[in-house]
């Protein structure tokens, strides 16, 4: 059997979120690289429309999470939780996301591609090379820096470990160098 198939024998034929007979493919619950009958859903045309434009969600539709965010298969439940974090602030939806209990690997899964989490809120740390910096990484400054409020400067090569990132500007991190804990701008370190 192929996997349209063994779908259509888990689902009875039904959209695994609504319950729609109707136009049923095979939706892959990105990121793709489980695919497979783990990693896919049979869906209706109208949710996987949904799902994947965000400008045409109808939050209304979306009340059959209610039975199908019970589903035993992650995939499914993945989906689910995507979508009510996308309408979370219907208020209905945040309710049943309270009660979603997913296994931690399956919620990483579920947060893989940033749903729910507004684009504002994605702030990004990269080093001059366009690295991504996460805290306690370690990087050499590429220039001598003059250090706000002091005298100091910290000369170009110095290995400041364990930086953290200020979680409200992409440019800015946190390091200690000679004993002193001073801002630094992200564009003038490397990540080592
Ligand atoms: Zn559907």
């Amino acid at each position: 059997m192929g996997l349209l198939e063994d779908l259509q024998d888990r689902s009875g034929k039904v959209c695994e979120f609504c319950g729609s007979a109707d136009t049923l493919s095979i939706y892959e619950v990105p990121p793709v690289s489980t695919g497979g009958f783990d990693g896919s859903v049979l869906a209706c045309s109208t949710c996987i429309g949904q799902i994947e434009n965000p400008d045409t969600t109808d939050a209304n539709h979306w009340r059959c999470l209610n039975d199908s965010m019970w589903s035993e298969h992650d995939a499914v439940k993945v989906v689910a939780w995507r979508m009510l974090s996308r309408l979370k602030s219907e208020g209905w939806p945040q309710d049943l996301l309270d009660m979603l209990y997913l296994e931690p690997e399956t919620l990483e899964w579920a947060k893989a591609t940033g749903e729910g989490v507004l684009e504002a809120d994605k702030i990004v740390h990269r080093d001059a090379n366009g690295a991504i910096l996460e805290n306690g990484d370690s990087v050499v400054l590429i220039k001598d820096l003059k250090v706000k409020g002091s005298s100091m400067v910290a000369k170009q090569g110095t290995a400041v470990r364990r930086i953290s990132l200020d979680h409200e500007n992409a440019e800015y991190i946190e390091g200690r160098v000679d004993g002193q804990q001073i801002v630094i701008i992200t564009k003038y370190v490397k990540k080592v």
